[in-house]
C-alpha cells in the first residue's frame, strides 16, 4: 500500500516535471533546455552520490561504474548546458555545446559497454582508480574542446550538423546497441527489477539518440524528444542504483532482524516453559503452582468463591525404585502424570509439587465433589498396569480454601496426606 503512494507520488512528480518542461519550451527553447538538461544533471550527480555512499553494498561491478560514470558525464553536460547557444558563457564559439555533448554521449555509451563486459567479474573495482581515470578523460575531453580546440566539429552556422557529428550519433548507437546485446547475454546476473530498469534505460538513451541524428536546428521538435527520453534514462539508472544500493541492503537487514527476533521469541518461550514446567513429567512446577495458587485466591476472594487444594502421593515409591532402579521410577512418573493431565478438566491445574508428590488444584467445586474425584483418581491409579506391569498406590489430602495464605492451605491438605498414610494408605482423607 505505501509502495503504492510512493509510485504514484513519483509518477505525478515527473510528469509535473515533464509538463512543466513543455511549457517551458512553448516560451523559450533556451529556458527549457536549460531546464531539462540541469534535471538530467542532477539526476547523473545523485546516481553518483548514491554509488560512492553505497558503494559496499553493491556487489556488481557494473552499478558501481556506471555509478560513477554518471558523475563526469553529468560535469560535461552541465558545461553542455552553460555553452548552449544562446547562453552567451563561454565567448568566441557558439558550438561548443554540440561537441560536449557528442563527447559526453561517446563517454556515456563506452561506460555502459565498459561496465557490462565487467559484469561477471568477481574482482571489485576500485572506486578511487576508476574516479581517477574518468577525471583523466573528462579533463582530456575539456581541454580538446575549449583549450586545444582539436575535437572534430559538430555543427557548422548555415549548414547544420558535420558529417562526424551525424556519424557519432550513429556510432554511439552501434555501442549502445552492442551494450544492450551484452547486457541481455547476461540476462541472469540481474535480478528481475534491476535488469527491466536497465534494459528500458538502454533503450530510452537509443531513443534519445535517434532523436538527436535527426535533428535540424538546437531549437527543434527532435531534439525535445531527444531530452525528454535522455531524462528517462536517466532516471532508470538512478532507480536502478536506489534498489540495489538502498532498498534491497535494508530489506536484507530487516529481514536478518525479523528473524533474529523470531529466534528471540522462540528462546522466550522455552526460557518462559523452562521456568515453569518440571521437566521429567511436562507438569507445572513447583514454583508456578504457588503463582498459579496465589492468583487462583485472589480471584477468589473477590469473588467470593473458593477452590480445593489436593495433595497426592505415591505410596512406598522408594520401594518401587529399589527394586527396578531410578530410571523405572522415572519412567511411572511420567506414566501416572499422564493419568493426571487425562483426569482433570481444562480449568483445573495439575503440577509436581516434588519428588512423587502432586498437587491439583480444582475450581467451582466443594469437599464432597472434590472428594469423589480425588477418589475417581486414586482408583484408577490402583488399576493401571504401569510400565514392567507394575502397580501402585497413592494416598492424597484434600483441602478447601478457607481465606488462608497459600502455605498455609498447601499445609493442611498435606496434614490430610500425613493421616491418609498414617491409616494405612491408598486413601484419600477430606
Ligand atoms: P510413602 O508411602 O511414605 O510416601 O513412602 P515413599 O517411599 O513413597 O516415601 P519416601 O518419601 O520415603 O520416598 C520418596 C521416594 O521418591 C524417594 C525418592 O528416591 C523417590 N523419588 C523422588 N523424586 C524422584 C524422581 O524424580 N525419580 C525417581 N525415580 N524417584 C524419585
Ligand atoms: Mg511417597
Ligand atoms: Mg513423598
Amino acid at each position: 500500500m505505501k509502495n503504492r503512494y510512493i509510485k504514484i507520488i513519483n509518477t505525478t512528480f515527473i510528469t509535473i516535471i515533464l509538463i512543466i518542461l513543455y511549457l517551458s519550451s512553448l516560451y523559450n527553447y533556451l529556458l527549457f533546455h536549460t531546464i531539462a538538461e540541469i534535471f538530467s544533471v542532477c539526476i547523473a550527480f545523485t546516481i553518483f552520490v548514491l554509488t560512492w555512499n553505497s558503494n559496499s553494498y553493491l556487489k556488481n561491478n557494473y552499478l558501481i561504474l556506471i555509478g560513477i560514470s554518471y558523475f563526469f558525464i553529468g560535469v560535461i553536460d552541465l558545461f553542455h548546458t552553460m555553452s548552449y547557444k544562446g547562453m552567451q558563457i563561454f565567448k568566441g564559439y557558439d558550438y561548443y555545446a554540440n561537441q560536449l555533448w557528442i563527447a559526453a554521449r561517446y563517454f556515456e555509451s563506452a561506460m555502459l559497454l565498459i561496465s557490462f563486459i565487467y559484469i561477471k567479474s568477481k574482482k571489485k573495482v576500485n572506486i578511487y582508480i576508476t574516479f581517477t581515470i574518468c577525471t583523466i578523460f573528462t579533463t582530456l575531453i575539456m581541454l580538446s574542446i575549449f583549450v586545444w580546440k582539436i575535437f572534430p566539429v559538430c555543427f557548422v552556422e548555415g549548414i547544420g550538423l558535420t558529417p562526424f557529428k551525424k556519424y557519432s550519433e550513429y556510432i554511439i548507437c552501434i555501442i549502445l546497441m552492442t551494450a544492450i546485446v551484452v547486457l541481455t547475454k547476461n540476462k541472469d546476473t540481474f535480478e528481475g527489477k534491476v535488469y527491466r530498469f536497465i534494459f528500458l534505460s538502454m533503450v530510452c538513451t537509443i531513443i534519445s539518440e535517434f532523436a538527436f541524428t535527426i535533428y535540424i536546428d538546437n531549437y527543434g521538435l527532435s531534439n525535445l524528444v531527444g531530452h525528454y527520453f535522455k531524462i528517462f534514462s536517466f532516471y532508470l539508472i538512478y532507480k536502478s542504483i536506489i534498489v540495489k544500493g538502498i532498498q534491497e541492503p535494508y530489506e536484507v537487514i530487516f529481514r536478518e532482524m525479523k528473524i533474529t527476533e523470531q529466534k528471540l521469541f522462540e528462546h522466550n518461550c522455552i526460557l518462559k516453559d523452562q521456568a515453569t514446567v518440571d521437566g521429567l513429567t511436562g507438569l507445572f512446577n513447583h514454583r508456578h503452582l504457588y503463582e498459579c495458587l496465589e492468583e487462583e485466591a485472589k480471584i477468589c476472594s473477590s469473588i467470593d468463591s473458593t477452590f480445593v487444594v489436593m495433595l497426592l502421593d505415591i505410596d512406598h515409591f522408594k520401594n518401587i525404585n529399589d527394586t527396578w532402579g531410578h530410571i523405572i521410577g522415572d519412567k511411572i512418573l511420567k506414566e501416572l502424570s499422564q493419568v493426571l493431565k487425562e483426569n482433570v478438566r481444562s480449568n483445573d491445574i495439575v503440577g509436581r509439587y516434588g519428588g512423587e508428590e502432586f498437587l491439583i488444584k480444582l475450581t467451582e467445586t466443594n469437599l464432597n465433589k472434590a472428594f469423589e474425584f480425588a477418589e475417581k483418581i486414586r482408583q484408577a491409579i490402583e488399576l493401571k498396569e504401569f510400565t514392567e506391569g507394575i502397580h501402585l498406590t497413592v494416598s492424597i489430602g484434600i483441602e478447601i480454601y478457607k481465606g488462608e495464605s497459600i502455605s498455609e492451605l498447601v499445609g493442611k491438605a498435606d496434614n490430610k496426606l500425613y493421616i491418609a498414610k498414617n491409616s494405612g494408605r491408598n486413601k484419600t482423607v477430606m
